[in-house]
């Protein structure tokens, strides 16, 4: 079945670079920031050279400037590395961003016009005609913008995306059912941990002993519009969206990391779907990152998960180091086709676990 629901794929693993190539992390100072130091530790194939914040953290070590939230030690490479201000010139062609979006349209822009390669996760230049907006199992493809964008931009600079957290959860979930039937119509209802609002982003006295039924910067816009770039097609050098219509609901919820979401389908091929197919088609979906064996690509992105109750933040957001969404709760739905349950650590696989993967697709493909 795996090889009905692949694109076509590379045939090899992909070689690693004969040198560890330097990053750099703007935004470095933040929550997604912080997840891409503790990612870059020990990375096979990049090295972290240098970080940028704002002009509150620039001067002072990281070590100093990052009030660091994880739970394993700050790596000592990384307090040691002097906080860069935005807008300076880089040692670093590679250029990862967890920057605010206040700021990153204008600076992502401005450091890919300079030539650099920026890996984002900000949502100014997602839905961008000529902007990849990536999840390398599902569109890998969707990298031939690239060219484009370096002719726009007159040089070899360019950027990526990876999607808002929770729609990356709801994509790769989604996949192999658009696959195998074809989806006509989500409806899917989030219920997103704190880590994904930033440490500052909500009071603690809001949040505990409550639900706040509300995400703003626009959450459930992009909820809806995200995933139809994701699964559309990317042909004759334009994205072409996929034709589902989606309902958003978004709730923030006093978990620290995981967004869990509950997701309901209506299908094109409604009259053929067999539950035991499509959760043998989840259990079994794979893309290019495993059959390239990128060093940060779970074995398996999508883990079907037993059990009435799960999967559930606390027991499963970990799996594969956070980066595979786990879905279970797969079961007929009595208002459109199919309804189930999705899991994504909304940090790791959602963000900078993910960029990560995006820049480790770049280098297979000789992009970087
Ligand atoms: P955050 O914790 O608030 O961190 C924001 C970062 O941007 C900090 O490093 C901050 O530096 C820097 N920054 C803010 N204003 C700046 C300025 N004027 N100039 C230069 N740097 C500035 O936010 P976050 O949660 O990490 O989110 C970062 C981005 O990733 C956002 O665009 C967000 O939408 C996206 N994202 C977040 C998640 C998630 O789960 N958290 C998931 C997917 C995508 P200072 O420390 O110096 O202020």
């Amino acid at each position: 079945m795996e090889d009905t629901l692949t694109l076509p794929y590379a045939a090899a693993q992909a070689k690693a670079p004969t040198k560890r190539i330097p990053v750099a992390v703007l935004g470095a100072t933040g929550s997604v920031g912080q997840r891409f130091v503790q990612l870059l530790d020990g990375h096979p194939w990049f090295k972290l050279h240098e970080v940028v914040a704002s002009e509150r953290s620039a001067g002072k070590p990281y070590g100093e400037a990052a009030d660091w939230r994880l739970d394993t030690v700050m790596p000592d490479d990384a307090a040691a590395l002097p906080v860069k201000p935005l807008g300076v010139e880089l040692k670093s062609r590679l250029v990862f961003s967890g920057l605010d979006s206040a700021v990153a349209g204008e600076a992502e822009d401005d450091y890919a016009n300079r030539g650099c390669v920026v890996v984002s996760n900000s949502r100014n230049h997602r839905m961008d005609s000529d902007v990849p907006l990536l999840i390398p199992e599902i569109n890998a493809d969707h990298i031939g913008a690239v060219e484009r964008q370096q002719k726009r931009r007159g040089g070899r600079g360019y950027i990526v995306t990876n999607p808002n957290c929770s729609v990356v959860g709801l994509a790769l979930a989604i996949a192999p059912i658009e696959r195998l039937y074809g989806i006509e119509a989500i409806h899917v209802t989030t219920m997103q941990a704190i880590s994904g609002a930033g440490y500052n982003g909500v009071a603690s006295y809001a949040i505990i002993d409550n639900v706040i039924p509300y995400i703003g910067g626009g959450e459930e816009g992009k909820i809806e519009s995200e995933p139809r770039k994701i699964l559309g097609r990317f042909e004759k050098d334009q994205f072409i969206d996929a034709p589902f219509r989606i309902s958003a609901q978004v709730n923030r919820v006093p978990t620290i990391d995981g967004h869990l979401m509950t997701i309901s389908l209506g299908l094109r091929d409604r009259n053929f779907v067999n539950v035991e197919q499509v959760r043998e088609a989840i259990d079994n979906f794979r893309g290019e990152p495993q059959h390239l064996r990128l060093p940060s690509a779970p074995r398996k992105p999508l883990h079907y998960v037993d059990g009435d109750d799960r999967p559930q933040p606390r027991l499963d957001r970990d799996r594969e180091q956070g980066m595979s969404v786990s879905v279970g709760r797969l079961r007929p739905c009595p208002l459109l086709d199919l309804r189930m349950v999705a899991l994504v650590h909304n940090t790791i696989r959602g963000a900078a676990g993910a960029a990560i993967l995006n820049a480790e697709l770049l280098e297979a493909k000789g992009l970087l």
